[in-house]
């Protein structure tokens, strides 16, 4: 009767009040509510929406749904980064160990592969042994031994986003700024941070690909962090092509490993210094995002950096062996170049499109309990504004046999565009949004 009441009243555009957004988490998470009643009531939540105080409350009630990670009695402050999620975006796998590796306790939640975008999870999960699936209190444990755990969200965490983010998924209510920002910060919340870095896609691979709708699902996560003591900083950044070049599971560890060697493409180590440089200043422990840069680089020259992510590998059962030797890790059957079909300017690198031949090599999943090759996907070394004759090699396709070739070569048609002009794509970051406003970006 409560939720018949509830979607009644939201239908109707009136407000649900904190007390009865907790008893119908609580009720939902319990298996008290049916499915059917609560995703009427997200679709009349994503069609009339919810104030600023029906946000905090659902996010409240979605983080008392579960455990916490009490890390309070750590010395060192506890800070993470979020991203929207996007194609080639393997920028956790960089960041955590670099970041560990300069003091900072990383106790990082990721997510998995969906529809186009790739997952951190299964990224990790593709080097032989290693386990993403650990409890709470491994979690506490490894964090207190080497600083960083990079683990999914556990079934003790925020249970009631966990089942309304799979409902979201089938009733066509995940793009709602609200709904987005409470089941993001209700996890991240649970984590126990002292801080939070926020990188937000835009572009037509994003999840949100207009400027303003990133910029208000920024602002509305930072006031959530900001109200419960979590400071919060945003930077907008450009998923109108692929982060870097691999996109594929195995190949994305490949290209990480190189750049926690300093050897990344230079967009994907850009990246991960502006994202670091934020960390480490909003967690007091760099006074400047120049000097915080400087330690960064100082950490992947030196290999500590790099040591790091082995003792992470090597902590959650995972073969370490493969940092120094990358070969170790699942490699496709069959290889082949994609070449450029005519002369010209490479106008678009389509983000969607290649998350889709991804899908289509058996790399990613359009359904969450599907299973993924973690050897297969694309090198992509053309970028947009790069100026190619026809035949020259543009990209490489990993697959398990000829009949993936031939997927990946026809998804690549669809991916890669060449004309004879083409506009400037986005810039890689550019803006920066704090509890202060919104700025263009300067270079932090
Ligand atoms: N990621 C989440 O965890 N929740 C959302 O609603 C969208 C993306």
């Amino acid at each position: 009767m409560l939720a018949y009441r509830l979607i009644e009243r939201k239908r109707d555009g009136g407000r649900i009040e904190p007390g009865e957004w907790r008893a119908l988490a609580l009720a939902y998470a319990s298996g008290y509510v049916p499915d059917y009643q609560m995703a009427a009531l997200l679709m009349a939540a994503f069609l009339r929406g919810l104030d600023r105080g029906e946000t905090s409350a659902l996010t409240d009630a979605m983080l008392a749904s579960g455990a916490t990670l009490d890390l309070s009695h750590l010395p060192q402050p506890r800070i993470d980064k979020h991203s929207t999620g996007g194609v080639g975006d393997k920028v956790s796998l960089v960041l955590a160990p670099l970041v560990a590796s300069l003091g900072i306790a990383v106790p990082m939640m990721s997510g998995r592969a969906l529809g186009h975008t790739g997952g951190t999870l299964d990224k990790l999960e593709s080097i032989p042994g290693f386990r993403t699936d650990l409890t709470l209190d491994e979690a506490k444990a490894q964090i207190e031994r080497i600083g960083c755990v990079l683990i999914g969200q556990t079934s003790e965490i925020a249970p009631a986003d966990r089942k309304l983010y799979a409902l979201r998924d089938q009733t066509a209510t995940i793009e709602s700024i609200p709904l987005i920002a409470a089941s993001i910060m209700s996890k991240k919340l649970a984590e126990g941070l002292s801080g939070l870095v926020l990188d937000i896609k835009r572009g037509s691979g994003a999840f949100l690909p207009e400027l303003d709708r990133g910029v208000e699902l920024a602002q509305t996560m930072i006031r959530l962090g900001q109200d419960r003591g979590c400071p919060v900083v945003c930077l907008l950044t450009a998923m109108d092509r692929p982060l870097g070049r691999a996109c594929g599971n195995a190949l994305e560890v490949e290209e990480s490993i190189a750049a926690l060697k300093g050897e990344g493409p230079p967009e994907l180590l850009s990246l991960t210094y502006a994202l670091g440089a934020e960390m480490l200043v909003l967690s007091g422990v760099a006074p400047s995002h120049d000097i915080a840069r400087r330690w960064m680089e100082v950490s992947i020259s030196s290999g500590k950096a790099a040591q790091k992510f082995q003792q992470i590998i090597e902590a959650q059962g995972g073969n370490p062996a493969v940092v120094d030797d990358p070969a170790l890790l699942p490699q496709a059957e069959a290889c082949e170049i994609y070449a450029a079909p005519r002369r010209g300017v490479v106008a678009r690198v389509e983000p969607r499109a290649v998350g889709r031949g991804v899908i289509a090599l058996g790399g990613g999943r359009r359904r969450i309990d599907e299973s993924v090759d973690p050897s297969v996907g694309f090198v992509i070394t053309a970028r947009p504004g790069d100026v190619v004759e026809a035949g020259e090699p543009l990209a490489t396709i990993f697959a398990r046999d000829r009949a993936g070739i031939d997927e990946g070569q026809a998804a690549l048609r669809q991916a890669i565009f060449i004309t004879d002009e083409a506009d400037p794509p986005l810039p890689l970051i550019s803006h920066r949004v704090t509890a202060g406003g919104v700025e263009p970006y300067d270079g932090g």
